[in-house]
């Protein structure tokens, strides 16, 4: 059993459509067992988006992530990071094949709905990053 770390993006919540990605989550058998709302900030993007922190793109990025509340949540299931991956599709919306959470609803590369940990140890080091002790419940 694996956690992965996920953010419902301000697009998700814009289009309000953050109830049918969980859905897609809760079906395909994840549970939750974290969630919560904030506004990200420029200090917690810089740390989370590190490894695109220096690309021209990052302060649309920034811009972007921090337009309005976004929502974290901890899923847990079998192979979580991975099949959460797969069900998301590519980082390019326009790229990602329809039936997956991008492809049905992203609008393209930054824009993509949903955040979700890459790996095992990046799932570990962003659960500890947005969630305190006592807010997992698993
Ligand atoms: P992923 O979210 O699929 O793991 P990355 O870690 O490469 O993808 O990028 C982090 C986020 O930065 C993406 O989800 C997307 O919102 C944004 N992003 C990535 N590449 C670009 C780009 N070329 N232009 C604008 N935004 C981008």
């Amino acid at each position: 059993m694996e956690t992965s770390f996920i953010i419902l993006k301000p697009d998700c919540l814009e289009k309000g459509i953050a109830g049918t990605v969980i859905d897609r989550f809760e079906k395909a058998g994840f549970a939750i067992v974290g969630c919560k709302m904030a506004r990200l900030d420029s200090r917690i993007l810089r740390e989370h988006y590190a490894h695109v922190a220096d690309k021209p793109f990052f302060p649309e990025i920034e811009a972007f992530m921090s337009s309005r509340p976004v929502i974290f949540l901890a899923l847990r299931g079998e192979n979580a990071v991975e099949k959460i991956r797969e069900l998301l599709g590519p980082t390019d919306s326009t790229k990602a094949a329809k039936g997956t959470i991008r492809g049905d609803f992203g609008t393209d590369v930054m824009k993509n709905v949903v955040h979700a940990s890459d790996s095992p140890e990046t799932a570990r080091a962003e659960l500890k990053r947005f969630f305190r002790d006592g807010e997992l419940f698993a």
